[in-house]
């Protein structure tokens, strides 16, 4: 894998984030139902001073037909009354250059790509088609599969539709194998985006990647903890009764208790002693590192030795034996210094291949 790391021609995230701080916090119901029930789980959110983005699903995108498809145009005019009478901005999800026509004629404050429209370049160009000339936030949920270039296509046809404020929603993916989550969280994705893109935020909505309530806690922390700038979190004024998504929303009151309970954490800190402490541990790793690329290196030179041996005397690169007992005896190594076990395993495949590969080569070149 090579990452590239890319400066996306964006404006930096505290210029403009709403929260004024290094998280940004939204919350509302998967979607607008009723005037009452927009307007109290509204009243309700606007206690907590923190929330300054209120969402609410006009048009919801539903896996079959003749469910709750969500009540169009007369919503956006439910969100007005949200802007005025609480003073929070608000977002909702656009699929098509109808609602997005729709979304910026009720002046809706910033919009979200969902994750089965990112999956859809036509649907994505559309719309950003619609936004060119406008400078309104747009917010672009991770598509349902685990494709990151897919991500990463629907972010620049945004951008190079000349929209300047940006941030990616982490809402998981779909999994094949149905784990504890409605959707994978797959980590390594939205890291992966943040080390090519370093200056796009990416934001965590824990509500579409747990499905249930008693799951959010856990994955918010974890989102925070691994550096996301915010979160999206699914909010209903009588949840049992929600139209979609009933087992993944909380009440304002819960939600207010939930996130008293997540410990936001800063990307630096001003603290003179932490930052000396941190400097002096960091500069251990650089030389255990350094330690390990020596090894590595001597040991890259036994193997191109073995493989010069091997080729001399007329015998295969891969060895079966020998690698299951090299496998055995680090994994046995490895816990025995309270290494993670498939944390070993991963690592002694990696050397494995990159040895074969190396042998590979210098049978190649010597026999040509
Ligand atoms: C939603 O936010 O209610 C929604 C439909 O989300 P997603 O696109 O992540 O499934
Ligand atoms: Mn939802």
């Amino acid at each position: 894998m090579h990452i590239i790391k890319k400066e996306l021609e964006i404006l930096p995230f505290n210029d403009w984030n709403p929260n004024k701080s290094e998280h940004l916090l939204i919350a509302g119901p998967c979607g607008a139902e009723t005037e009452e029930q927009v307007m109290q789980t509204a009243e309700g959110i606007a206690k907590n001073k923190q929330i300054k983005v209120f969402r609410a699903g006009i048009w919801k995108p539903r896996t079959r037909p003749n469910s709750f498809e969500g009540v169009g145009e007369k919503g956006l005019r439910w969100l007005k009354r949200v802007q005025k009478e609480h003073g929070l901005l608000t977002t909702v999800e656009v699929a098509n250059k109808e609602h997005t026509e729709l979304a910026l004629k009720h002046g809706v404050d910033i919009l979200w790509i969902g994750a089965r429209t990112t999956v859809n370049p036509f649907s994505v160009q559309e719309i950003a088609d619609v936004l060119k000339g406008t400078d309104i936030p747009v917010m672009i949920k991770n598509p349902v599969h685990p494709d990151l270039q897919l991500w990463i296509g629907a972010i620049e046809r945004i951008q190079q539709a000349g929209i300047n404020k940006i941030i990616a929603i982490h809402r998981g993916f779909h999994d094949p194998h149905k784990g504890v989550y409605r959707n994978a969280p797959l980590w390594e994705i939205p890291i992966e985006l943040k080390t090519i893109f370093p200056n796009l935020p990416v934001v965590c909505d824990p509500s579409h990647i747990g499905g249930k309530r008693n799951l959010l806690k856990e994955i918010a922390q974890k989102s925070l903890d691994l550096g996301m700038q915010g979160l999206m979190i699914e909010s209903h004024i009588h949840p049992q009764q929600a139209l979609s998504d009933a087992q993944q929303q909380l009440t304002p009151d819960s939600l207010q208790q939930l996130l008293s309970e997540l410990l936001f954490r800063q990307t630096s800190s001003t603290d003179k002693k932490f930052n000396n402490k941190l400097h002096n541990l960091r500069n251990i790793i650089d030389e255990l590192d350094e330690e390990m690329m020596l090894l590595l290196q001597k040991r890259m030179e036994i193997i191109e030795q073995i493989g010069e041996y091997k080729k001399d005397n007329n015998v295969s690169i891969f060895q079966l034996d020998r690698w299951r007992e090299i496998l055995k005896s680090r994994i046995h190594s490895g816990i025995d210094k309270k290494l993670d076990k498939d944390f070993v395993e991963k690592f002694c495949q990696l050397l494995h291949e990159e040895s074969i590969r190396v042998q590979n080569e210098l049978m190649n070149k010597t026999e040509n």
